[in-house]
C-alpha cells in the first residue's frame, strides 16, 4: 500500500516526501514541474537513500491521474499539488481556478472511483482572510481576499461537501501559516522562480548577494515595530505535521481544519534582525509603502492540532533561519545548478 503525494517536487512536499520516506512509508508521486525542478527529486534520494515512483502528470489530465491509481495500490492522498502567488492569482485568475480547482476536482473523482477517501490537503491561512483578532482559530468565518485564497477556501468546502454526501470520506484541511527554513542537510528548500513573493526567501537572496536590498512593506501596523507580523513555522515541522494528520485520517473518518503554526508571532524587523545574527550578513533594507491587500498581524492558535493531531511546532525562529541560510549559501541559484556536484561533512557543497 502506498500514499500518492501530489505536488511532492515541490517546496512542502519534498520536505514532507523526506519524513515519509525516514518513517518507512511507500510514497509515489506527482508533478509536472510547473513550479518545482526534477533535481528536488534526486536530492530527496540523496537525502533518504530511499526510492519512490515518480509521474511527470499534470492534475488536468485525469486519464494519467487514472493511470496512476491502476498502476498503483494507493491507500491515501496528501495534495500538495497548486499555484500559490497571490499576486499572480490577482493577475491571471482563470489559470488558478482551472489548476487547483479542476486539478482538485480530477483528483477526487479518481480517488472515488477507486475507492480512496483517505485525503491530506493544503490549505492556507489565507482562507481567513483579514482576521478580527488574533490568535486565529479555526472556527473564524472565512474570507479569502484574492483569487488564490478563495481557490483554498473553494476546495476545502468542496471536501467538506465531498464528506457530507458520504460519509466514508476522511480528510484534514491543514492551514498553514508561514513555512519557511529547509532541510537541515542544506540539500532541499524554497526555490522561488523570478524574484521572490515571499519575505524569507526574499531576504536570503539580499544576505547571499542576488538582491540589493529589501523593501518593508509598511510600518504603522499595530505591531510591536510598526511593520506586519506572521506566524512562521519550519517546514520540517510542518512536514511533520503532515504524517500526524495522516495518521489521523487513515483511523477516522470526517472532515477536519487545523491551523499549522506555532502561535508566535514576528514582525519583519524581527526576522531580519535573526537572519542578519545567524548569517552574519548586513540586510539592507528600506521602509516602503505597504503592499496593497496586505494584512497587519496574523499568527495562530495552534491549540487544536496539538489536541487532536497530536502535533505541535519544536523548531524555533533561530533554526529556521540557520537552515534557510544553508540551503541559500549552498545552493546560491535554488537546484539550476549543482545537478553533479557533493556535499561535504560540513554541508558545503563542492564540485567532483
Ligand atoms: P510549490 O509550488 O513549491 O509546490 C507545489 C508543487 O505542485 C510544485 O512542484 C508544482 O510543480 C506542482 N503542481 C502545481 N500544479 C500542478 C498540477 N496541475 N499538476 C501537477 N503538479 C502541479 O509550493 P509549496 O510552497 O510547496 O506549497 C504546497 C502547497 O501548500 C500548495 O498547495 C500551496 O498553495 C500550499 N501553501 C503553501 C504555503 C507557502 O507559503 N509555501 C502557505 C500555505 C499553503
Ligand atoms: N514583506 C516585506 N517585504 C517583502 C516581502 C514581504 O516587508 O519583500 C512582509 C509582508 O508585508 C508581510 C511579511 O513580510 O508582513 C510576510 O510576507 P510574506 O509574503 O512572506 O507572507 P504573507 O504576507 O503571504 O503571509
Amino acid at each position: 500500500m502506498g500514499l500518492l503525494i501530489t505536488g511532492g517536487a515541490g517546496y512542502i512536499g519534498s520536505h514532507t516526501c523526506v519524513e515519509l520516506l525516514n518513517a518507512g512509508y511507500h510514497i509515489v508521486i506527482v508533478d509536472n514541474f510547473s513550479n518545482s525542478k526534477p533535481e528536488s527529486l534526486n536530492r530527496i534520494r540523496r537525502i533518504t537513500g530511499k526510492d519512490f515512483t515518480f509521474y511527470n502528470v499534470d492534475l488536468l489530465d485525469k486519464d494519467g491521474l487514472e493511470s496512476i491509481f491502476y498502476e498503483n495500490e494507493i491507500e491515501a492522498v496528501m495534495h500538495f499539488a497548486g499555484l500559490k502567488s497571490v499576486g499572480e492569482s490577482v493577475a491571471l485568475p482563470l489559470r488558478y481556478y482551472l489548476n487547483n480547482i479542476t486539478g482538485t476536482l480530477n483528483l477526487c473523482e479518481v480517488m472515488k472511483e477507486h475507492g480512496v477517501k483517505q485525503l491530506v490537503f493544503s490549505s492556507s491561512a489565507t482562507v481567513y482572510g483579514n482576521p478580527d483578532s488574533v490568535p486565529i482559530d479555526e472556527g473564524f468565518t472565512l474570507g479569502a481576499t484574492n483569487p488564490y485564497g478563495r481557490t483554498k477556501q473553494m476546495i476545502e468546502e468542496i471536501l467538506s461537501d465531498l464528506f457530507h454526501s458520504d460519509n466514508e470520506w476522511s480528510i484534514a484541511l491543514l492551514r498553514y501559516f508561514n513555512p519557511i527554513g529547509a532541510h537541515k542537510s542544506g540539500l532541499i528548500g524554497e526555490d522561488p522562480n523570478g524574484i521572490p513573493n515571499n519575505l524569507m526567501p526574499f531576504i536570503s537572496q539580499v544576505a547571499v548577494g542576488k538582491r540589493y536590498e529589501l523593501n518593508v512593506f509598511g510600518d504603522n501596523y499595530p505591531s510591536r515595530d510598526g511593520t506586519g507580523v506572521r506566524d512562521y513555522i519550519h517546514v520540517v515541522d510542518l512536514a511533520i505535521g503532515h504524517i500526524k494528520a495522516l495518521k489521523k485520517v487513515l483511523e477516522t473518518k470526517g472532515v477536519d481544519a487545523y491551523n499549522l503554526g506555532t502561535g508566535i508571532g514576528y514582525s519583519v524587523l524581527e526576522m531580519i534582525k535573526n537572519f542578519e545574527k545567524v548569517s552574519g550578513r548586513k540586510i539592507p533594507c528600506k521602509i516602503v509603502d505597504p503592499r496593497p491587500g496586505d494584512i497587519g498581524i496574523c499568527y495562530a492558535n495552534p491549540v487544536k492540532a496539538k489536541e487532536e493531531l497530536g502535533w505541535i511546532a519544536y523548531r524555533g525562529i533561530e533554526e529556521m533561519c540557520e537552515d534557510t541560510w544553508r540551503w541559500q549559501i549552498n545552493n546560491p541559484n535554488g537546484y539550476e545548478e549543482h545537478a553533479n556536484l557533493t556535499i561535504t561533512n560540513n554541508n558545503i557543497i563542492q564540485e567532483v
